[in-house]
């Protein structure tokens, strides 16, 4: 059995003062940075889209906020955010990269979204996190990042229904509206609610 941990998304667009700004975003940074080292792999997800994106509200002449469906999925619309190889996509400089063994990069096709760092929205592709995870034999994944409500929540589920052992770290991460439905939700469906002091991670490297 080996163990992972997953860190969803730490990128200067949702950082305080960022385009798609999350409240306390710089905060978990860090926690994951003092986490990192307890698990067999980390691994990081990047939202990562093209020009005039599907979940970019003014793709569709919209406001930030409202939704749309496509193929009968919904889809939030957001402000411009994490374009390809812009500052705002990039991985903040105080996260430490050197622990990071892969990274995945989501959200990268112009009609799909995708919140979680396993599959699209619409679960047509898959980013070869799922893969990874298998050919390393990992089957406990702690998650931590942003955000509360959507990546971390999506890719917890997702993780779930893939059959793994899920461990959301709460307070490393921060929600974009609502953190108590979000942890609710991944709670029922399975996932076990830590805090970081809670962790007894059975590693080398134990946090003081
Ligand atoms: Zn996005």
């Amino acid at each position: 059995m080996k163990t992972a941990l997953l860190v969803v998304d730490l990128q200067y667009d949702f950082m305080p003062g960022g385009a798609l700004a999350v409240k306390g975003g710089d905060e978990v940074v860090p926690l994951i940075n003092a986490l990192m080292g307890n698990f067999d792999y980390t691994i990081a997800s990047q939202d990562w889209h093209p020009e005039r994106h599907v979940s970019f509200a003014t793709t569709h002449g919209k406001i930030a906020g409202e939704s749309i469906e496509i193929d009968g999925v919904k889809q939030e619309l957001w402000p411009i955010h994490c374009v390809q190889n812009t500052h705002g996509a990039s991985l903040v400089e105080e996260l430490k990269k050197d622990p990071i063994d892969h990274y995945f990069r989501k959200g990268i096709d112009r009609e799909t979204d995708s919140y979680s760092a396993f599959f699209d929205n619409g679960k047509k592709r898959e980013t070869g996190l799922d893969a990874f995870l298998k050919e390393h034999e990992v089957t406990k994944l702690y998650i931590a990042g942003l955000t509360t409500d959507f990546c971390v929540k999506y890719s917890a589920l997702d993780a779930l229904e893939l059959g793994y052992e899920v461990i959301v770290i709460a307070d490393a991460c921060r929600a974009v509206f609502d953190k108590k439905d979000a942890l609710k939700e991944m709670q029922q469906a399975g996932a076990e609610i830590v805090t970081v002091n809670s962790l007894d991670l059975g590693l080398p490297h134990l946090l003081t």
